[in-house]
């Protein structure tokens, strides 16, 4: 990844298939080339086998803690783990309250990933530099429920089908974990507060120019 002189990374120059390897921070994600050159489910650029596939691939509710550890190896998914969430996106998350939360977080999650098919697939989910990034959407990349290519890579979920509903019902935990993880004063019910506009109010035709474009 690109880095300052004095070694600060710029965070909004990553992409997702971004390295800081010296800091043991990767990506798992092979093109077929690469694939063709080495195992499956090692880094990009550095080699190393850090992650237990089998175990993430299995997808197992009470197990979620070695997944999102393994997530964190991830440069990409570590930096979603890391940043502080816009005011927006929080704003948004307590408005609606977990409860509220939870069914919506499901319709994006099966509208983002739920059919093999996506128009913008690969660019369907806003990343943080969107002012209407909501909690939902930097869960999703955190947990790598973001589009197709990382939901095979992370899930182990075949690329060219339609979700299962016990799939879609296993990525919404994980949306909502993390956004229960990363929003301060979460509660069930909705609370009481201000809407928030986003920052920019002349973006509504605001394209993904920044938006995470997934190697191929
Ligand atoms: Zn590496
Ligand atoms: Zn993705």
């Amino acid at each position: 990844m690109s880095t300052t002189p004095n070694g600060i990374l710029k965070p909004l120059q990553l992409s997702c298939t971004s390295t800081d390897c010296t800091n043991n921070l990767h990506c798992f994600q092979l093109s077929r080339r690469l694939l063709r050159l080495g195992p499956a489910g090692r880094c990009r650029d550095c080699g190393v086998q850090l992650i237990d596939w089998a175990r993430v691939h299995r997808r197992n509710a009470t197990d979620v803690t070695y997944t999102f550890e393994a997530l964190r190896y991830e440069l990409i998914r570590h930096h979603f783990w890391h940043i502080p969430l816009s005011d927006y996106a929080i704003n948004y998350a307590r408005r609606k309250g977990a409860l509220a939360l939870k069914p919506a977080a499901r319709k994006q999650v099966e509208n983002a990933v739920g059919s093999p098919i996506h128009p913008a697939q690969g660019r369907q989910t806003p990343r943080e530099t969107n002012p209407k990034a909501t909690a939902i959407h930097y869960a999703q990349h955190a947990t790598a429920c973001c589009c197709r290519k990382c939901l095979e890579e992370w899930h182990g979920i075949p690329a060219g089908r339609h979700l299962t509903t016990d799939e879609i019902d296993y990525l919404t935990n994980l949306v909502m974990l993390y956004v229960s993880a990363r929003t301060p004063d979460l509660s069930d019910e909705s609370v009481h507060i201000p809407k928030r506009r986003p920052p920019s109010t002349s973006s509504q035709g605001l394209q993904p120019q920044t938006e995470l474009q997934h190697a191929s």
